[in-house]
């Protein structure tokens, strides 16, 4: 009997109604296999607790979740605190305090959606993004001076170091050889930014030394955008940086049909800490409180957590589960096109979970 410790923070928005529903994904997952069980424990971290507090989680925050195996999280984000405050109180500070550096999204076309793409079978577009997730333009340094003067200035720094742009590359190098194709496209631009960028190109090519096995080529990140949508199926494992892949993963999520199913993990490969899976959309304002929202970007981040504790059949098993749903079109959510509630699909799949 194994026992998984998970910390669950719904967080703001429409995390507040998909985390509850990630719960029951994972409890009836635990009555299906009986050697496994989840024990959760609930933070109410968010914009509700920043208006009582004045932060968005308490400062010894990080050692309740330090002990734990995983940590599913909702969104950061509220109508009436700004986004940078809400963003780097809570996420951030988990994803930089547990040195979380890379961040998964696997992108794929599930049965009986629709990509906006023209001419683009199912099979054409698989990817895995891997971004960088620990420095690069989001490390946070930087400043402002003369603030409300006419010669006001402000900066953000983009950092790119030795050790952060090796590891990043290693860990999307072992990716790809571990998929079918053995594909990976390196996203830069060393064009236009001539130092970091540089750097990173030139990591890149002594990293690829190791991995001689892995095919691997360079795509400028604007270029990229164009190949995404015209040459899906040219694209396998994709590893950019913390900017590029930012973006680069909501086009690739919109490509495969909505950014409410599209799941993601910021991962600590060296497993000194524990990782955390979300829905890579946000609190979602204009649909939130009304039980509308697409769980399956949700349920999606779970079968990545269940792959990292290794729990590669329950993993599977949901996957189906969820694709079993998604191939039925009177299931599907408002941002696909139908009609169904949230817990319309999320009955759904705990049905399929326990048929
Ligand atoms: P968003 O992802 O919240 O919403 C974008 C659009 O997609 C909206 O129209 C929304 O209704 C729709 N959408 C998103 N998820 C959906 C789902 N599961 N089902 C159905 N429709 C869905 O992005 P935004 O509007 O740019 O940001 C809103 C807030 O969320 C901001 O405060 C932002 O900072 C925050 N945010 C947080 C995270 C995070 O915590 N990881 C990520 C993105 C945005
Ligand atoms: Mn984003």
């Amino acid at each position: 009997m194994k026992t998984y410790k998970i910390a669950s923070i719904p967080g703001d928005g429409i995390g507040k109604e998909v985390i509850p529903e990630g719960e029951k994904i994972l409890a009836a997952l635990e009555k299906r296999f009986p050697q496994m069980k989840f024990d959760f424990e609930r933070f109410d971290w968010g914009g509700d607790y920043y208006r009582k507090h004045g932060i968005m989680m308490p400062e010894d925050g990080l050692n309740h979740l330090r002990n734990k195996d995983a940590i599913l999280f909702g969104s950061a984000g509220d109508p009436k605190i700004a986004d940078h405050i809400t963003l780097w109180g809570l996420r951030l500070k988990i994803c930089q305090g547990f040195d979380q550096y890379a961040n998964i999204r696997p992108t794929r076309i599930l049965p009986g959606i629709q990509t906006p793409l023209r001419n683009c079978q199912p099979e054409d577009l698989n990817w895995m993004i891997v971004r960088e997730n620990s420095e690069g333009e989001y490390s946070g340094l930087g400043g402002r001076a003369h603030q409300g003067h006419p010669i006001e200035v402000a900066s953000d720094i983009s950092i790119m170091t030795r050790v952060g742009v090796e590891r990043i590359q290693r860990f999307a190098f072992a990716i790809a050889r571990s998929r079918p194709r053995k594909k990976l496209t390196l996203i830069t631009k060393s064009n236009a930014q001539r130092h970091a960028m540089v750097m990173w190109d030139e990591i890149a090519c002594e990293v690829a030394r190791d991995f001689p096995d892995v095919q691997w080529d360079k795509e400028l990140v604007d270029a990229a955008t164009a190949r995404m949508i015209n040459k899906p199926s040219s694209l396998d494992t994709i590893v950019a940086s913390n900017l590029h892949a930012d973006v680069l993963s909501d086009l690739a999520a919109a490509l495969a049909g909505s950014l409410g199913i599209a799941p993601t993990g910021n991962i600590d490969p060296q497993r000194r800490y524990p990782s955390m899976f979300e829905p890579i959309h946000g609190s979602a304002f204009d649909i939130m409180g009304q039980g509308l929202a697409n769980p399956i970007g949700t349920f999606w981040s779970i079968v990545l957590m269940l792959d990292h504790l290794g729990e590669n059949e329950a993993s599977k098993l949901l996957m189906q589960a969820i694709e079993g749903v998604t191939a039925n079109p009177i299931l599907h959510t408002r941002d696909l096109g139908g009609q169904a509630k949230m817990i319309d699909v999320s009955n759904a799949v705990i049905k399929a979970i326990h048929s």
